[in-house]
């Protein structure tokens, strides 16, 4: 029989495709463990909150008509609290979708695609999936280097992904570093600045990058609900940009990639103050844990800006993150990364920060 592998186009082909963290279930199934505590996914430990929960059942007798395909109401809210009009925003089913739908809006197999060493995994899935070449910078102390990545732009170069702060390594770039790159960028370079972790960033380090929207109209940032909201199961992320740029990637979108509920429990989610003050209050205390814990095993990490921390075990990472799963622990290789002596954590709640603790202790002492 005659495979079809051959039909399918060549970057498609060439994909390896993104591995999500090992989930609850799956690690239940293969090691039959009770108590297991998944720090992998950059997840917030806190779960929905009630106003997000209670907005979900209201949805429930209207789920067999179609979601609002414009996402008026979820688009208005946020245009209210950043001060921007609807039509700058576009919602995507997580802004991994976006992410998507840029690539799809600007990018041919004629065109390269800049970003950096040690970036977020889904910027060479999206730039590979539609033909394009990805032009990878080396990182500059596990950060972006952004004057290589200046140089590295030729004729070719359509797109500049930037994540700020970057997944997995939690580094931040100056507000004005970050501002002159762009500026610098020639007009005909669509720059995507990724702000996944945006609310975890101390608020005196925060990037204001809203305002540059009205003079750089080739800058799209995306935001999402999965981090610091809670929302990860539901896939809900937005972006703001021009409204021109907004009207392209709609023209690209399917018409109802925000499911109903997602759509409410984000409105929800957005009106919920306290509960985004209390995930970045546990983050703070999670992340002081964590490097606490790395300090006295001797182990060093890379500072972070988001909920997670990657350390540095000082050798081979994966018989480490096999020996926690067989504790009941799920943390995140980042061997895909390029960090094959680094493990992603994300923070948990003090008492899950505290199990893992333990088991990494644990481990490193049966390893000797
Ligand atoms: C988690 C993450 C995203 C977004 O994920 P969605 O759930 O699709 O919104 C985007 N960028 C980075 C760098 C991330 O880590």
């Amino acid at each position: 029989m005659q495979s079809i592998f051959k039909l399918a186009v060549s970057g498609v082909q060439q994909l390896i495709p993104y591995t999500p963290g090992k989930s609850i279930e799956e690690l239940e199934r293969e090691l039959g463990l009770s108590h297991i505590v998944k720090l992998a996914s950059n997840e917030n430990p806190l779960g929905p909150g009630t106003k997000v929960q209670q907005a979900i059942q209201n949805t429930v007798a209207e789920l067999s008509r179609y979601p609002d395909g414009n996402g008026f109401a979820l688009k208005q809210a946020l245009a209210e609290k950043h001060q921007l009009a609807s039509s700058q925003i576009t919602l995507g089913n997580g802004s991994n979708e976006i992410l998507e739908l840029v690539a799809r809006t600007f990018l041919t197999p004629a065109h390269e695609v800049v970003f950096s060493q040690h970036a977020f995994a889904v910027y060479p899935l999206v730039t590979q999936a539609v033909g394009a070449t990805a032009c990878v910078v080396k990182a500059l102390d596990y950060g972006h280097d952004l004057n290589a990545m200046l140089n590295s732009i030729n004729d070719k170069t359509r797109l500049v992904f930037i994540a700020n702060p970057n997944n997995p390594t939690g580094t931040l770039l100056a507000e004005k570093d970050l501002e002159a790159f762009i500026a610098a960028l020639p007009e005909s370079v669509i720059c995507v600045l990724d702000e996944a972790y945006y609310e975890f960033v101390a608020e005196d380090k925060r990037a204001n990058s809203i305002v540059w929207l009205e003079k750089f109209p080739n800058l799209i940032i995306t935001r999402t609900f999965s981090k610091a909201y809670g929302l990860a199961g539901l896939r809900v992320g937005y972006s703001f940009s021009s409204a021109e740029m907004a009207d392209l990637l709609n023209r690209v979108r399917q018409p109802f990639n925000n499911n109903s509920m997602a759509l409410a429990a984000a409105e929800a989610a957005l009106t919920d103050e306290e509960y985004l003050i209390k995930t970045i209050a546990l983050n703070k205390q999670g992340m002081q844990q964590l490097t606490q814990a790395f300090t006295g095993l001797g182990l060093s990490w890379i500072p972070s800006s988001g909920n997670f921390v990657s350390v540095d075990m000082r050798q081979a990472a994966m018989p480490i993150y096999e020996s926690l799963l067989k504790k009941g622990v799920i943390v995140r290789p980042v061997a895909n990364y390029e960090m094959p002596n680094h493990l992603r954590i994300s923070m948990g709640t003090e008492d899950e920060n505290l199990f893992f603790i333990t088991a990494l202790k644990g481990v490193l002492s049966e390893l000797g």
